[in-house]
C-alpha cells in the first residue's frame, strides 16, 4: 500500500512497526456545535482510509479524541473557549453541550456510513494523565511556568517546523491570531500546557493541579489519549490539513519530548471542502450540515459520493450543482445495481482477483476514485454472472461504504412521508380555512386532494384520510 506522508511529502510505501498491526490515531471533533460538511470530509476520508487497511489485511486499532475542554477559538491558544461560548450561546452547561454535540456528531458519522472508532475518549476523562506528561516534560527541561501558565518550550528542540517547507507565513494561516501576543512566552511559538491563570476567570471546568487550580491546553490531549491507548509508537496520525499547524506540530513535539523518541512514522492530512465563498465556516455563508442536506432531501450517502470522487489531498469545492450531479450519478448506479439479475453461483476466483485489484488501485494513497471507476468496470465485465458481481461490489463496499447493493426501501418510504406531511399540511389549511368560515377555500382544498387520490372525511374523531 502507497501513502503520500506530509513528513516525507512525498508518496511513500506503507510500513507499520509492528507486522500486521496498525495503531492509528485520529482528532476528534471539538463539541461545541455541529460539524459542517467540510469537518466531515476529513473524518469521510479518514474512515475509507481504515477501511481500506483492514480491506487489505491489517489489523487496525484506532481512537479518537472528543475535546470538551479547553480548545481556544484560535488553535494558538487565543481568543474565547470554544466549549464555554457554546454554553453561553444555548444557555447550558458546558457539559450538557459536550454531551448533545458529541451525540449529534456520532449521527452524521452513521448517516455518512463513517464508522466509529474502537477507542473514544473524551478529553476529561484523562486530566491525571495530561498532568503526568507535564510534569514530565517540566522535569526534563522542555517547559516552564510563567504567568502561572506552564508552557512548552519549542527552542529545546532540534527541529520545531517537522512538516517541512512551508514558509512560516504560510503555516500560520491556519493560526487566526487575533488576539494580542502572550507576553508570558518566551518565544512566539511556545504554547500554553495547562491555563492556571488566565483571561478566562470563568472557565467552568477546572481540576487541581501541581500548578494551581486550571484547565489543560488543546495540544496536550491528542498527545496523552494516543499515547494512553496506543503506546509509544503509532502508524498513522490523520487530520485535517488545518491541523498540521500549529496542532499537529505541537504533539509531535511534546510527544517526542516526552517519550525521547520518534512517535509517528505517517501523518494523513485530508485537504479543505471549499464553498464559493472560501474556506468552509461556522460563521459565514450558509452553515452546512448533514441535517440540513437531509433537509432538503438529499441521501447523506450522495455526500459521500461527492467526496470520493476526488481525491482527498485536493480541495474540494462544494455546490449543489455538483452535489445534484453526484446524487444523479450515485441513484443511477444504484438502480443499475439492484436491476442485477442474481442468477448462478459465485466464481470465488473472480471475487479475490477484483479485491487484489481493487485493493492496489484504491491503495494507491487511497485512490477512491479509482475505486468508484471499478464498480463500472465490475458492471461490464461480461465474463461475471450476476451472483459474482454482487459479491464483488459487496466486497469493495467494504471499503466505499456506499451501500451498494441495499436495495432503496429508505425511498418508498421518505415518498410516503413526504406524501403524509403534504396530506397533514393541507388538512391543517382546510380546518382554518372552515374556522375562517371560507367554505369556498375548504372545498377547494377538498377537491385539490381527490385529485391526487387523497379522499378525507370528517368523523367524530376529526379528519381522517386514505387513499382512494
Ligand atoms: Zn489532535
Amino acid at each position: 500500500m502507497k501513502l503520500y506522508n506530509s513528513l516525507t511529502k512525498r508518496v511513500d510505501t506503507f510500513k507499520e512497526n509492528e507486522s500486521g498491526k496498525i495503531a492509528m490515531y485520529t482528532c476528534g471533533p471539538t463539541v461545541y456545535h455541529f460539524a459542517h460538511i467540510g469537518n466531515l470530509r476529513s473524518y469521510l476520508m479518514e474512515d475509507v482510509l481504515e477501511k481500506l487497511l483492514r480491506y487489505s489485511g491489517y489489523d487496525v486499532k484506532r481512537v479518537m479524541n472528543i475535546t470538551d475542554v479547553g480548545h481556544l477559538s484560535s488553535d494558538a491558544d487565543t481568543g474565547e473557549d470554544k466549549m464555554l461560548k457554546g454554553a453561553k450561546r444555548e444557555h447550558k452547561t458546558i457539559m450538557e453541550i459536550a454531551k448533545f454535540y458529541t451525540d449529534a456528531f456520532f449521527n452524521d458519522c452513521k448517516d455518512l456510513n463513517i464508522k466509529t472508532p474502537d477507542v473514544v475518549e473524551p478529553a476529561t476523562n484523562c486530566i491525571d494523565e495530561f498532568i503526568h506528561m507535564i510534569e514530565v516534560l517540566l522535569e526534563k527541561g522542555y517547559a516552564y511556568q510563567a504567568g502561572e501558565n506552564v508552557y512548552f518550550d519549542t527552542s529545546k528542540l532540534k527541529e520545531y517546523y517537522v512538516f517541512g517547507n512551508q514558509s512560516e507565513d504560510e503555516l500560520m494561516v491556519g493560526v487566526r491570531d487575533d488576539v494580542t501576543e502572550d507576553s508570558n512566552k518566551k518565544n512566539k511559538n511556545d504554547f500554553v500546557l495547562w491555563f492556571t491563570k488566565s483571561k478566562f476567570e470563568d472557565q467552568a471546568l477546572k481540576w487541581d493541579s501541581p500548578w494551581g487550580v486550571g484547565y489543560p491546553g488543546w495540544h496536550i490531549e491528542c498527545s496523552c489519549i494516543s499515547i494512553k491507548h496506543l503506546g509509544e509508537y503509532m502508524d498513522i496520525h490523520c487530520g485535517g490539513v488545518d491541523n498540521m499547524f500549529p496542532h499537529h506540530t505541537n504533539e509531535i513535539a511534546q510527544s517526542e519530548a516526552f517519550l525521547g523518541h520518534k512517535w509517528c512514522n505517517f501523518w494523513f492530512h485530508v485537504h479543505h471542502l471549499n464553498d464559493e465563498t472560501g474556506k468552509m465556516s461556522k460563521s459565514k455563508g450558509e452553515f452546512l450540515t448533514v441535517s440540513l442536506l437531509k433537509e432538503k432531501g438529499y441521501d447523506p450517502l450522495a455526500y459521500r459520493f461527492f467526496a470520493l470522487q476526488s481525491h482527498y489531498r485536493k480541495p474540494l469545492t462544494f455546490s449543489y450543482e455538483g452535489l445534484d450531479q453526484a446524487a444523479l450519478t450515485y441513484k443511477k448506479l444504484k438502480n443499475k445495481i439492484a436491476a442485477i439479475d442474481v442468477a448462478g453461483d459465485i466464481d470465488a476466483a473472480k471475487v479475490t482477483e477484483y479485491h487484489d485489484k481493487f485493493a492496489e488501485a484504491v491503495g494507491n494513497d487511497v485512490n477512491t476514485a479509482m475505486g468508484i471507476t471499478m464498480i463500472y468496470d465490475v458492471l461490464k465485465d461480461d465474463e461475471l454472472n450476476g451472483a459474482t458481481k454482487l459479491a464483488v461490489l459487496n466486497d469493495f463496499d467494504k471499503v466505499l461504504g456506499l451501500n451498494l447493493t441495499v436495495k432503496e426501501e429508505m425511498e418508498t418510504s421518505s415518498e410516503d412521508a413526504e406524501l403524509v406531511a403534504y396530506v397533514e399540511a393541507k388538512i391543517e389549511e382546510r380546518k382554518n380555512a372552515k374556522k375562517a368560515k371560507d367554505f369556498q377555500l375548504a372545498d377547494a382544498i377538498r377537491n385539490e386532494l381527490a385529485d391526487k387520490g387523497i379522499i378525507i372525511e370528517d368523523t367524530r374523531e376529526g379528519v381522517k384520510w386514505h387513499r382512494a
